[in-house]
């Protein structure tokens, strides 16, 4: 009998299953839209559907399926395995969504927020293996992050602690969809670059991106700020050094918090690496009390579009005793 995990990675615009063994090979998996907008019944129904669906390969008499393992983004409630909130999917807020998967799987289920799996994948599996004190950064849209201390999430009171993105790093910068100014998802995420580059832009700066993005200045995506930056254009370049060192400011607030000497950092603005990565580390010395900055190491995430998936397997491990 081979023991099997269902593993799920929640997203506001896509929904990845897979079936992970113990040792965390992925051995099918599938995706499909969310459709967050057709409301909490019907995801979840359709969530349901392509789990029965992929787990049909894989025959009772041979494998037995330990427990189910949710990222989610949004707060959860671990207790009580609630999403008390979740600005991605509407509808979902106080969702006793561990009930309604246990009562439509009939095994055990485990819940946590997205930004925690993924930190949980990369510890298990990616950056931070065997690695007990880290933080995760995915620097995407959005700005998520995870604190892992003692080999474990730090939840906090609520759950919800964690979010990196909302660290104040100027507190006069630009209005954050949380109410806040100046969070490091202002400054350092994709929307953070995309939005520095059309104030440039529009501050008559000289660059190769008005004619990549064909004269239209609203098309601008972080993408194509990265390309021109790749291909030498000073002003996507610069974009991408400032962007280096609101993130090396965010990273020594961090260390002098915690005292962690590895910073994992994925997302796809992760893939521009170069572009800004000694810049945040020549601030995150700079800035870090004492000596503590300089045994830091910053690692490239590695586990890619898998890790959610893996750190949800990994809760499933974890929580039935297999870890
Ligand atoms: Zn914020």
């Amino acid at each position: 009998m081979t023991e099997l995990i269902l593993a799920v990675d929640l997203g506001g615009t896509n929904v990845r299953v897979a079936a992970v063994d113990l040792k965390g090979r992925i051995l099918r998996r599938t995706s499909f839209p969310t459709e967050a907008s057709r409301g909490r019944e019907r995801v979840t129904e359709n969530i349901l559907s392509n789990i029965k669906e992929l787990l049909r390969g894989f025959p009772k008499d041979k494998f037995e399926v330990i427990g189910g393992g949710f990222g989610i983004p949004g707060a959860i409630m671990l207790d009580r395995g609630i999403v008390s909130q979740s600005p991605n999917l509407p509808g979902w807020e106080d969702y006793d969504i561990r009930s309604r998967l246990e009562d439509g799987l009939g095994m055990p289920i485990f819940i946590e927020n997205d930004a925690n799996a993924f930190a949980l994948g990369e510890g298990w599996l990616g950056a931070a293996k065997g690695v007990k004190d880290f933080c995760c950064l995915t620097l995407g849209t959005g700005v998520g992050g995870g604190i892992v201390l003692n080999g474990g999430i730090w939840h906090g009171a609520e759950g919800k602690a964690g979010e990196i993105g909302h660290m104040v790093i100027d507190v006069d910068g630009p209005l954050c969809q949380c109410g806040s100014n100046g969070c490091l998802e202002t400054l350092a995420s994709g929307s953070a670059i995309t939005r520095m580059a059309i104030e440039a832009i529009e501050g008559n700066g000289e660059t190769d991106l008005i004619e990549r993005c064909g004269g239209q200045i609203e098309a601008i995506t972080s993408k194509m700020v990265y390309e021109s930056a790749r291909d030498g254009d000073p002003l996507s370049r610069e974009i991408f050094q400032r962007m280096g060192r609101y993130l090396g400011v965010g990273l020594a607030n961090l260390v002098n918090l915690l005292n962690v000497q590895l910073m994992v950092i994925g997302g796809q603005v992760s893939e521009a690496w170069d572009l800004f990565i000694d810049r945040a580390r020549t601030e995150l010395e700079k800035r870090a009390l004492g000596s503590m900055g300089k045994g830091v190491k910053l690692e490239k995430a590695r586990c890619g579009n898998d890790a959610g998936i893996l750190g949800a397997a990994y809760i499933v491990k974890k929580g039935t005793g297999k870890a």
